[in-house]
């Protein structure tokens, strides 16, 4: 059961409460460089982000946000640390959200209750963002504590911090980062604001799960999920997975971003995938492939990765196979909407369980994407299926008894 939150609105998406759980990420560029900010945001948009957020670190960047947001079709989010008036600045440009965090803004309390007043008169939203980071958890005896690490002799590690030690310094700086984040929320309230999402991040997995379960215990503000520094785009997704995830079922978060030291439009995907495994948004593809093995006879994985690139921007629930063998095969395809079951040197096709026709493999790309925008509205199918089909092959001919790896020739 998802946990009940009061619902804000950020420009037209609407945050906790029974609304869907949102996707958002941040971009990479120079703000104030708005060509290339405003291409970075396209191009999320175009793989389904819902919510984008923008650095603000000084005035130059402040002042372009108005333009940004003209050209944009999803609601904009300012970022500002330390300086108040590059967030009322962000506000006058007119923006749907602005990200704080209170503990490190000059002159904290004061500032704040500036930048709510005029979020308020604005009828805006604030990301209350306390992030471990910034707390300063541990005891100063503890900080000193050097951690001992030995080699046992059957070469296992034995840290001098046991793990319930570790435990218990988790769950210290998770209060604070608690503690910390209803004080803010109080000073918010007594100006009569509630327009507020609160975000308690850490690099440490079960030091963030720790801070938002409490939380959620005792506050109803909705919740934007994150691991922060998640790290690059293999650790950042798992971690992100694993963090999330474990809030997710637990029903906690309304909003999230997945952290990754890569494209930003990478990091859509993996959100919506941690959200589509829980069954919390069916939006977009969900694909099924096989890791292939010993028996495979087709380039599987060449023709997976391909599929799925090239339905990356398809936002209607469908479901996707691509198979190695007969094994596994025509059952996960005849379960999925489209599925493509390897043969030797030859796939079977499926749609909507039924076996469609069987093709050579030059001609995988072109059978499944057909296949596929017969089932999508009409603008994604153009998109997914070309007028003239698809020429282009995916991966290299490969039977067990014909050898492998030799290249293949595109369909004529
Ligand atoms: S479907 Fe076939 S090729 Fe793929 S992993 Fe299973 S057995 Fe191997």
């Amino acid at each position: 059961m998802r946990k009940k939150t009061r619902q804000i609105h950020v420009g037209n998406v609407a945050i906790g409460g029974d609304a869907p759980i949102s996707v958002q990420s941040m971009t990479t560029t120079y703000t104030r460089d708005v060509e290339s900010t405003v291409a970075q945001i396209e191009r999320l948009q175009d793989v389904g982000c819902e919510l984008i957020r923008v650095a603000v670190p000084e005035m130059e960047d402040a002042v372009v946000l108005s333009e940004i947001k003209k050209r944009i079709k999803i609601p904009l989010i300012a970022d500002v640390h330390y300086n108040p008036e590059l967030a009322l600045e962000a506000i006058r440009q007119g923006i749907d959200k602005v990200r704080i965090n209170p503990g490190n803004l000059l002159q904290g309390r004061k500032s704040l209750e500036k930048i709510v007043l005029a979020a308020k008169e604005r009828d805006i939203a604030m990301r209350i963002g306390v992030n471990s980071g910034s707390i300063d958890a541990l005891d100063k005896a503890a900080q000193m504590q050097r951690v001992q690490v030995r080699l046992r002799d059957d070469g296992t590690l034995e840290r001098s911090d046991p793990a319930e030690a570790r435990r218990l310094e988790r769950e210290h700086l998770a209060e604070r980062m608690v503690t910390r984040a209803l004080e803010y929320i109080s000073w918010c309230e007594e100006l009569d604001y509630h327009n507020i999402d609160v975000s308690l991040k850490s690099s440490t997995v079960l030091t963030a799960v720790e801070a938002y379960r409490r939380f959620s215990e005792r506050s109803d503000y909705p919740l934007h999920l994150g691991i922060t520094e998640a790290g690059t785009l293999v650790t950042g997704a798992v971690k992100s997975s694993v963090g999330l995830s474990m809030l997710l079922a637990d029903g906690i978060g309304d909003t999230l971003r997945v952290s990754l030291s890569a494209e930003p439009e990478e990091e859509i995907p993996v959100a919506f995938e941690i959200l589509r495994s829980l069954e919390l948004r069916n939006r977009g593809v969900t694909f099924v492939s096989c890791p292939s093995c010993g028996r495979v006879e087709i380039d599987v994985i060449s023709v997976a990765n391909e599929v799925e690139k090239r339905l990356s921007k398809v936002q209607t629930p469908i479901q996707v196979a691509v198979m190695g063998c007969v094994v596994n095969g025509p059952g996960e395809s005849r379960d999925a909407d489209v599925g493509l079951a390897g043969g030797k040197g030859k796939g079977v096709i499926f749609r909507k369980g039924q076996v469609v026709r069987t093709v050579p493999e030059n001609q995988f790309l072109d059978a499944v994407l057909k296949e596929v925008a017969s089932l999508l509205p009409e603008a994604e199918a153009k998109v997914v299926y070309p007028e003239g089909g698809i020429k282009d092959t995916a991966g290299t001919h490969r039977t067990r008894d014909e050898g492998m790896n030799i290249p293949m020739l595109p369909r004529a």
